[in-house]
């Protein structure tokens, strides 16, 4: 069986959230298991790219709408991810340095029609073509209605949702970007009056799974518009929870790290990574430090955290540590509030790899208010780092984390993304923090969770083999 991921993000190439750690890991695991697992994503103009070494192994020209674009594929050489990772270098439109831009639909759509043009030129054709999100969504509709893509037809098809908030709409006017095919079915494409291909490879897609059960039960009544959609799509559906990389998120082994620990020695070292942050960030590290790591959006409720900062730090017995970027206004309150919290608040705006593996491992409790979580990598990288995870009660969050008050409890959960609900779950956590023995029973019990791939990258499995013809 060979697999073949198409993506706009894969770690450690380009990482915007969650979805690069995915497709970064899940192919390792696959290989592992004995099946063929690669990746296909966009040549990006970046660090990885411009230090890396790679072959070109096909030459072309691709047609978009009235526009005639030159391609190349390109393999990556002399790297060990785990998989085998092709590029899709369109100069014209991808080669930069950024992933998601303004014009994402012309440059997403000439990748996706790389990527098929390249796979019927191949002897050895992928038996599933699995694509994320709705970058690659128009992949399962040309697959099954371009007149030039009539060979691929017998090919499965899987889409994995990582997130149905963004779902790449574009006006039925740019349909002419799309290859020939049969317009009686130009239907597929439309949902609510435009081209969504989101929706459309919610249709087409042979199989659709999101990334944690939850999230799949949730998106019957909240999918930004495609609730219905989901609904009557549902014997097709199904939720795998998300892994991770433990061979990247390994406290024993992370390079990132100020310094390595194990279970034994989780609190030593714990110790050391929170001393070297509170160090650089000016902060109080006899007090419990709680961080959040994210993009400052609506979903992972980023817009509540300057008045719940505001108001626990008023009791001037925690420390804070964001990271983050997004929303300007936000990130304009977060700065902000460093300067009238010296000492006990800090932030960092902006994206920083090494920085979040310190402050996962560096912290004691994990904020986490979304309003919205598909899976969430974040509260799996803390619990495996010896960081308590106060969470609110949402998608993959609900799936991963137990209350402290149920037995086995791991993290401190709360109902409703409110200012008040927040606030209460740090307190209960600082209550926590305060009885070491237990706050150390949980710890430890959270790190001993095993949330490595090995168990979903069978569920992907056997979801492949339903497929096979
Ligand atoms: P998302 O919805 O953003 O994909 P996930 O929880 O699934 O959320 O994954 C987020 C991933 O992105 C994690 O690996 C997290 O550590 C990382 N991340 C998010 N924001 C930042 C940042 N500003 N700097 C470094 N890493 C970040």
């Amino acid at each position: 069986m060979k697999i073949l991921h198409i993506s706009a993000e894969c770690y450690p190439i380009a990482k915007v959230g969650g979805l690069a750690d995915v497709v970064g890991s899940l192919p390792k695991y696959q290989n592992k298991k004995g099946i063929i697992s690669q990746v296909i994503m966009p040549f990006y103009n970046n660090k990885f790219t411009s230090s890396h070494i790679f072959i070109d192994i096909c030459d072309a020209n691709l047609q978009l709408g009235e526009e005639n674009y030159s391609y190349k594929i390109k393999k990556l050489k002399n790297c060990n991810l785990g998989f085998e990772l092709f590029l899709v270098d369109i100069p014209e439109l991808l080669f930069k340095e950024y992933v998601y831009t303004y014009d994402d639909t012309e440059r997403f759509l000439a990748f996706q029609i790389a990527v098929l043009n390249w796979i019927l030129t191949l002897q050895n054709k992928p038996t599933i073509v699995h694509c994320h999100d709705h970058h690659t969504g128009l992949v399962p509709f040309m697959m099954t209605q371009c007149f030039k893509y009539d060979r691929l037809k017998m090919i499965s098809t899987v889409l994995t949702i990582h997130n149905a908030q963004y779902q790449g709409w574009f006006s039925h006017e740019k349909v002419n970007l799309i290859p020939a095919f049969n317009f009686n079915n130009v239907g597929l494409l439309d949902w609510d009056g435009n081209i969504n291909p989101l929706a459309a490879s919610i249709k087409c897609a042979w199989r659709v799974t999101t990334v944690s059960p939850s999230y799949m039960n949730e998106l019957i009544y909240s999918a930004n518009g495609l609730e219905t959609l989901l609904e009557h799509e549902a014997t097709k559906c199904v939720g795998v929870l998300n892994g991770i990389d433990t061979e990247v998120w390994n406290a024993e082994t992370d390079s990132y790290l100020i310094k390595q620990y194990k279970i034994t020695s989780v609190q030593s070292g714990k110790k050391k990574n929170k001393q070297y942050l509170c160090e650089q960030f000016k902060l109080d590290a006899t007090k419990p430090l709680f961080i959040f790591i994210g993009r400052l959006v609506g979903e992972k409720g980023a817009d509540l955290l300057p008045e719940v900062f505001n108001k626990t730090l008023l009791n001037n017995n925690i420390s804070i540590l964001l990271l983050g970027s997004g929303n300007e206004t936000v990130e304009q309150e977060l700065q902000d509030l460093s300067t009238k919290n010296k000492g006990n608040y800090n932030s960092y705006i902006g994206y920083n790899e090494k920085l979040a593996h310190i402050m996962y491992a560096g912290a004691d409790f994990l904020l986490m208010p979304s309003r919205v979580e598909p899976c969430g990598l974040n509260q799996l990288y803390a619990l495996k780092y010896g960081t308590i995870p106060v969470v609110r009660s949402i998608g993959g969050l609900k799936d991963t984390v137990i209350d402290i008050s149920k037995t086995g409890g791991i993290g401190i959960v709360h109902e409703e993304v409110k200012v008040e609900d927040i606030t209460n779950a740090i307190d209960r956590a600082v209550e926590l923090y305060k009885k070491q023995p237990e706050y150390k029973e949980i710890r430890k019990r959270g790190m001993q969770k095993n949330h490595s791939w090995e168990v979903s990258a069978t569920s992907y499995i056997n979801i492949y083999k339903s497929l096979k013809a």
